[in-house]
């Protein structure tokens, strides 16, 4: 969309007020970036609509080009229709034993899922979680749960050969009442279509243990189908709550629009991976940003300018055009990142970030060891700062004693200094590294 628009709002910004043929001009552009990120047609049709009358007649902020003043507008209506009611990530989960279903389309994500809200009510709330699989047609789906469960230190309900997917239903329900469980999940089959004897199953275990919430789970890079599943299911066994999977892909995320204008549901979780720390809280702005072609960069505009001087900004990106990224640079932004709140969410979801999100994943990298990792820096001298080839081992001993550390924590921060200053000169070379930090700074 940026691209697209650019040319669009380069002729806008010689204009001084949002007439009805500029809205219309550059709304045409946003129909078709929306299409392009998988947005249903009805639903880009009605947004575009929506934004055209918020948008004509009103008046250019002076500070800003009318073009902006666009994109902020159709940020805005996003971001808007994004929204659910409640906190996103939020569960009803009192009144122990409190029942979740899990539904959707095989394949979408459902059993990865239960596995890791469990994980996720049992870390963060403390609950104690019961799971049980009621797929009984796929070979090992229960099996799968149930390594799952173990992974992750969450019961699953002892499997029984034979029993039908209500009967399995109602074992779990004895189970968590009897064994003392705050939540159980129950992970339903998928069929690779919508089909009645599914839905029909589905809706006599949602009798059967009226569930606090029922979460519609679907693969957030499949658009227009996402919508008619989440059509379907609504209406048949009545979703309070959508899980988004696959995020972490090269989708653009359009079903996460599709999926609110349609259903008016919240969107709880975005799936960003595999593994089973890989689920997020539902972010209206990051979606809303992505949806528009740009990453978070909307976002991390507006946090970076209250964050760091311009011209310091431009200084430091000569530089790492270069190849030159010294601790100090990693110091800074460290600094930078603490600021911000994390780096590994945000980086997934810039465009052409991912790569290097997953290299800070793997050298262990979390927003905890930020501080940890500054004091490392201080405790370096200005000459090993600038030059960290000069860290043989009885220095090493001395920074980190320094910062009340182990040497293998200092390892561990220069292999990723290393990493990321092999990835700057890269992507200097390409001059995508201009492009990116221009999205941060
Ligand atoms: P189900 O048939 O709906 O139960 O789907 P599964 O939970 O078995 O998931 C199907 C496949 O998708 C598995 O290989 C999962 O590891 C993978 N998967 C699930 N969620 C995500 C996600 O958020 N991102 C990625 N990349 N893969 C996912
Ligand atoms: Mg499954």
């Amino acid at each position: 969309l940026s691209e697209r628009l650019s040319g669009v709002f380069d002729r806008l910004t010689k204009q001084g007020a949002l007439s009805e043929d500029d809205v219309k001009t550059a709304l045409r552009e946003v129909r078709v970036a929306l299409l392009e990120a998988d947005v249903s047609l009805p639903v880009a049709r009605d947004f575009v609509k929506a934004v055209q009358e918020k948008a004509t007649g009103q008046a250019v902020t002076k500070s800003v080009t009318p073009g902006q003043q666009v994109v902020k507008i159709v940020h805005d209506e996003l971001v808007h229709v994004l929204e659910g009611e409640g906190e996103p990530g939020e569960l009803k989960v009192d009144n122990a034993p409190a029942p979740i279903l899990m539904v959707g389309l095989q394949g979408g994500g459902k059993t990865t899922t239960t596995a890791k809200i469990a994980k996720r009510l049992k870390e963060k709330q403390g609950k104690r979680v019961l799971m049980a699989s009621l797929d009984i047609y796929r070979p090992a789906a229960m099996q799968q749960l149930e390594v799952l469960g173990r992974q992750i230190g969450v019961d699953t309900l002892p499997i029984v050969e034979g029993q039908s997917a209500l009967q399995i239903a109602k074992r779990a329900q004895q189970q968590a009442t009897m064994g003392g469980y705050d939540v159980y999940m129950l992970d339903t089959a998928g069929r690779l279509q919508i089909d009645e004897k599914l839905m029909g199953e589905v809706e006599d275990v949602r009798n059967a243990v009226k569930p606090r919430e029922t979460l519609l789970v679907v693969d957030g890079l499949t658009g227009q189908v996402a919508v008619e599943v989440a059509e379907e299911f609504d209406a048949k066994v009545g979703i309070t709550g959508v899980v988004l999977t696959r995020m972490d892909g090269d989708g653009r995320g359009g079903a996460a629009l599709s999926m609110r204008a349609v259903t008016g549901k919240p969107i709880k979780f975005v799936g960003l991976g595999e593994k089973m720390e890989a689920l997020e809280e539902f972010r209206p702005e990051q979606i809303a940003g992505r949806i528009l072609g740009m990453g978070d960069i909307v976002a991390l505009v507006e946090k970076a300018q209250e964050t760091i001087e311009a011209e310091q900004a431009e200084r430091m990106m000569k530089r790492f055009q270069k190849g030159q990224f010294n601790m100090n640079d990693l110091k800074m932004q460290l600094e930078q990142m603490l600021k911000m709140g994390g780096m590994e969410g945000m980086m997934k979801m810039m465009p052409g970030m991912g790569k290097m999100a997953k290299q800070v994943e793997e050298s262990g990298f979390d927003d905890t060891i930020f501080r940890h990792q500054i004091a490392l820096i201080q405790s370096m001298t200005k000459k090993e700062r600038a030059n960290p080839a000069l860290l043989q081992a009885s220095r090493k001993k001395r920074i980190a004693a320094g910062a009340g550390q182990e040497v293998s924590e200092l390892n561990k921060l220069l292999k990723m200094h290393r990493q990321m200053a092999d990835m700057m000169k890269k992507m200097g070379k390409g001059g995508m590294l201009k492009q990116a930090l221009k999205g941060m700074f």
